[in-house]
């Protein structure tokens, strides 16, 4: 396994270094800072989606159970699509992402109900077996992500080819991580001095 990827329930998927999960979804596609090449696909299929879903804390454990084994292909495409919107959005740039971002999110935000639970009271979405719901969460986390004070804090990794978004709340963190671009730039650095 590379230093950027970990095996969760068999599937390969991008190791957590985002420190947001809508940022993390946008690191399930490689490729973002070289459009020349074809980039790699994380999210292969919708079964995946949903373990991702729950790796990182989108949706629970139950509803991954129900989830798992579905197609959905339709879903997983309008993820796809969502992803790349969202990618546009959180590094400021212009074009059709704003609007991509919000249908999604809209439709989440319709979808959700007023949970009490203890003292308080939140809107949530229902915990149901539609194949929606993973993508509905993602929706729901990026406006969350991007209407609060870290947007500031969202960086794009330098690294060759990579483009990996994550956050840097200190102005102090320049790779996605150093075991994988970090490294890889360091040791191009070493071998550009001994020429
Ligand atoms: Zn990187």
């Amino acid at each position: 396994m590379p230093p950027y990827a970990v095996l969760v329930d068999d599937y390969p998927l991008p190791r957590p270094i985002a420190g947001h999960p809508a940022l993390e979804f946008c690191n399930t596609w490689a490729g973002w800072a070289d459009p020349d090449t074809h980039g790699s696909e994380w999210l292969t299929d919708f079964d995946r989606f949903v373990v991702w879903a729950r790796f990182t804390g989108l949706i629970t454990e139950a509803a991954a159970g129900r989830l798992r084994g579905r197609t959905a292909t339709a879903v997983l495409g309008r993820a796809r699509a969502l992803r790349t919107a969202l990618y546009d959005v959180a590094l400021r740039r212009d074009g059709a992402g704003l609007a991509v971002l919000a249908a999604e999110a809209e439709e989440a935000n319709r979808s959700t109900r007023l949970v009490a639970t203890g003292s308080t009271i939140h809107f949530e979405l229902p915990d149901d077996r539609d194949p929606l719901l993973p993508l509905r969460s993602v929706a729901l986390s990026a406006v969350e992500l991007l209407g609060g004070p870290d947007r500031d804090a969202i960086r794009a990794c330098p690294g060759d080819g990579c483009g990996w978004l994550f956050l840097d709340r200190r102005g102090r963190r320049v790779w996605c991580s150093m075991a994988a671009c970090g490294n890889r730039a360091k040791v191009r650095a070493h071998a550009a001095r001994n020429k």
